[in-house]
């Protein structure tokens, strides 16, 4: 049986994982890192080709002040590892309906933490963007700073330059936590045996499979559909430069430009079906399919009928209102909970790291809204 002694080990390696163990490490930390299926791997919540990094989260501060400060982290951690192209500056246009009071106080919350944007009435909407259709009751935010991250090959990235400054990663599968488990410690499906000071759990949608009882009835993982549309070969206004990634937050659409030639992506926010991340198939439904298809005859009409290149079939983690978890395990002290990213967590992976590298070093007090005791057993989303 292996055995092996570490500072920190951290199970998951999604943006989450990868970004806790970086930090760690960062900190000089001997750390391990461990993923059953590989950091960003297809069936992970991180595994897919990009996510939407946005500043704007309504009226409160905490989200938008962890946005700003990751997009910072982002950037330099991609500029410094030379592949600045892992972050798509395309800008982020929020379009609302008026009188919708998130996005009305996002304006003011924006304003408050220095977030550059403008405001955008229909006709500024029109004009700037022929190929949207806009309702005359439309609006929208836009921040020209903020855009899409690469999110599988980020994460990779991450983990990438954590094991060169020195954490250690294994393929493995950590056996699930339980009080009748918990004095055999850290055991992995192959048997490994691993002794560390601490524990983060960064197990994405398996939180609940890995930690039965901590998690018991507190996480809530759903299908959710993303589509990619071809955009004919004459049309330039679906690209990078003349369309920013887009949310609609009216219809609880989002989606992206033509990055990197795969097409018009496309998503519904809406919680789909309860779904098993291990064995859930990953093949797009029909009525996904065309409600896609009614959204785009509705809003980017010249797309009606583009043809669908390709899906991806992912799952949203989410705790019951949408706030992170990011706890000491209820029973364990040294054993700590990542994860609750609740379909717009990806952003925040940097300030994450961070958050809970203060957290275990006891130089923060914990935040409440991201207390396991915080969550309840009744979904109730008030976090987008
Ligand atoms: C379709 C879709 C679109 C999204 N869009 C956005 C967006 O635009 N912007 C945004 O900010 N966020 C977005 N999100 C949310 C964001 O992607 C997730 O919140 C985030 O990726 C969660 O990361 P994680 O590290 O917690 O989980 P994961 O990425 O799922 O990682 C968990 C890892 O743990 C591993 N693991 C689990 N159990 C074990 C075990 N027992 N032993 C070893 N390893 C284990 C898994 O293999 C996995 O790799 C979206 C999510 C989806 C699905």
């Amino acid at each position: 049986m292996r055995a092996a002694r570490f500072d920190v080990a951290v199970v998951g390696a999604g943006v989450f994982g990868a970004w806790i163990a970086w930090h760690q490490t960062g900190a000089g930390r001997r750390v391990l890192l461990i993923d059953q299926h590989g950091p960003a791997n297809t069936r992970a919540s991180s595994g897919g080709e990009s996510r939407v990094i946005r500043c704007a989260y309504g009226p409160g501060a905490l989200y938008t002040r962890m946005a700003q400060q990751s997009l910072t982290q982002w950037r330099e951690f991609f500029d410094r590892i030379g592949r600045p192209e892992l972050f798509q500056a395309t800008g982020v246009l929020w379009m609302a309906m008026r009188g919708q009071a998130a996005a009305e106080q996002s304006v003011a919350a924006l304003a408050a933490a220095g977030v550059a944007h403008e405001v955008l009435d229909a006709k500024a909407l029109r004009t700037r963007y022929p190929q949207i259709q806009v309702p005359d009751q439309g609006w929208a935010i836009f921040e020209p700073h903020s855009g899409a991250l690469l999110a599988r090959r980020a994460v990779q990235a991450v983990v990438a330059d954590a094991c060169a400054r020195g954490a250690e990663y294994w393929r493995d599968q950590v056996l699930p936590l339980t009080a009748a488990s918990r004095a055999a410690g850290l055991v992995t499906h192959s048997g490994a045996r691993i002794e560390a000071d601490q524990i983060v759990y960064a197990c994405g949608p398996w939180l609940d499979q890995v930690l039965p009882e901590a998690m018991a009835g507190r996480l809530f993982v759903t299908r959710q559909e993303v589509h990619y549309f071809g955009v004919p070969a004459d049309e330039s206004r679906f690209g990078p430069a003349q369309l920013p990634t887009w949310m609609d937050f009216d219809g609880e659409w989002y989606g992206m430009p033509d990055l990197e030639s795969r097409g018009f992506k496309l998503a519904c926010d809406r919680h789909g079906p309860a779904v098993d991340p291990e064995r859930q198939e990953r093949t797009p439904t029909p009525e996904g399919i065309d409600s896609a298809r009614a959204f785009l005859a509705r809003r980017f009409p010249t797309l009606a009928d583009a043809p669908l290149l390709g899906t991806e079939v992912c799952q949203y983690e989410n705790s019951s209102n949408g706030d992170f978890v990011l706890d000491r395990h209820p029973g364990l002290e040294r054993v700590w909970l990542a994860g609750g990213g609740s379909g717009h967590g990806f952003k925040h992976g940097p300030a994450v790291g961070e958050y809970l590298l203060k957290l275990m070093a006891a130089e923060i007090e914990p935040e409440p809204r991201f207390s396991l005791a915080s969550k309840s057993t009744t979904q109730q989303r008030a976090v987008h």
